[in-house]
């Protein structure tokens, strides 16, 4: 049936009451569409999208990508997965059920609406990597039975659904390898290297460095990311990814954990824990793809990505606090 206001589009956002869910449904209401958030809050929070409650273009599904889904939409982001490596490994089953599961099921209704489809794939895809820094064509070096691996070959698996999906019935479809992200509405107690250190910066507690801090990522604030998602959904046909999506400047961790205690103004020390199995040594995107075909760079620098989300700490930890 022809949509009635046909500038106006139906979005479904799933895992949209997550960290990056979140900012892209921002977004996208602010473009004056409507969006259906799919999310069973596993990881993300009401919090994160109570602000969106009261307007009429928003509505929330609390359901679960692994079961079926019949909604009438005219684009699909999917976004659904714990994202956090103690996370995704909280239940590793049900990591793979939902990426694998939950791809099937969101490229099946992609099928029947005949609905660009968007995939949040990761550079764990990449896994341990044997070539710096990488590119789309680099296969990757992935633990095939590891703690990680129901999050690496999860989204390997649904990456390979996509493009089977593609070349058989063809779906158009959008594949993101997104590399570390950070910003405000990260999840305080989720465990990843940038809200543990602010937080533990604000609280003025030690920064706990896994191994000896020489590992390194390449950290892109949120809206510089969520800024690719749009325009590689608003991309031809042809433009079907993946495409690295993520901020090139590489830092250690130990950087990071310095520069995290000079922005804060804290006196916190460091203290060294012992480094997780199959711990990616280095990571750090090509983004030429993104720039030919999307015309896209990250423009917000570490250091103004760090204030911005030690403020949000910052209140959000007295909000805690007093509650
Ligand atoms: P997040 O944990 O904040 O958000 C994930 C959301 O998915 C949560 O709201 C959670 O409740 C929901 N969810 C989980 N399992 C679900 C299920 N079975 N059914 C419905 N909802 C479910 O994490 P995030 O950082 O916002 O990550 C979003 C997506 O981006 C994930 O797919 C993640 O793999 C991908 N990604 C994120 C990063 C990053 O640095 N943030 C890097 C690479 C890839
Ligand atoms: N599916 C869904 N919503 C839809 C259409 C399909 O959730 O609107 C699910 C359905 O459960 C199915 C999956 O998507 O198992 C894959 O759909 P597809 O049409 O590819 O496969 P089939 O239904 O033939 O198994
Ligand atoms: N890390 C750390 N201290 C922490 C949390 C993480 O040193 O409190 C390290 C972790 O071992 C990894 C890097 O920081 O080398 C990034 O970890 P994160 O969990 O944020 O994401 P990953 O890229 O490993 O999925």
């Amino acid at each position: 049936m022809p949509r009635i206001y046909e500038s106006r589009k139906r979005v479904l956002v799933t895992g949209g009451a997550g960290f990056l869910g979140s900012h892209l449904i921002d977004r996208i209401l602010a473009q004056g569409h409507e969006v259906v958030c799919v999310d069973n809050l596993f990881t993300g929070t009401k919090r994160n999208i109570e602000h969106m409650f009261n307007n009429p273009r928003f509505e929330f599904i609390r359901h679960d990508v692994t079961f079926p889904l019949y909604v009438e939409v005219d684009e699909i982001y999917n976004l659904a997965c714990p994202a956090s490596p103690i996370h995704y490994q909280h239940d590793p089953i049900q990591t793979t059920k939902t990426s694998v599961h939950g791809a099937i099921n969101m490229l099946g209704l992609a099928k029947r609406l005949k609905a660009k489809i968007f995939q949040a794939s990761t550079s764990e895809v990449y896994g341990d990597p044997a070539v710096h820094p990488q590119a789309e064509e680099y296969w990757g070096n992935v633990n095939p039975i590891g703690p990680r691996s129901c999050y690496d070959e999860g989204k390997r698996c649904a990456e390979t659904l996509f493009f089977d999906y593609h070349r058989q019935v063809g779906l158009e479809i959008k594949v993101a390898r997104i590399f570390n992200t950070y910003g405000p509405r990260m999840h305080h107690a989720d465990g990843r290297v940038v809200s543990n250190f602010v937080v533990q910066a604000l609280a003025g507690e030690p920064l706990t460095i896994y191994g000896d801090g020489s590992q390194t990522r390449s950290f892109c604030y949120v809206d510089d990311l969520v800024e690719g998602f749009l325009r590689l959904m608003d991309t031809g046909p042809e433009v079907t990814g993946p495409i690295n999506i993520g901020n090139p400047n590489e830092f250690t961790i130990r950087e990071l954990a310095e520069k995290t205690i000079q922005r804060a103004q804290t006196g916190s020390r460091l203290v060294t824990h012992s480094l997780p199995a199959d711990d990616p040594k280095q990571r750090q995107p090509n983004i030429s793809k993104a720039s030919e075909l999307l015309g896209w760079a990250p423009i917000v620098e570490l250091d103004e990505g760090l204030d911005r989300t030690i403020e949000y700490f910052r209140s959000r930890l007295i909000e805690l606090r007093s509650a």
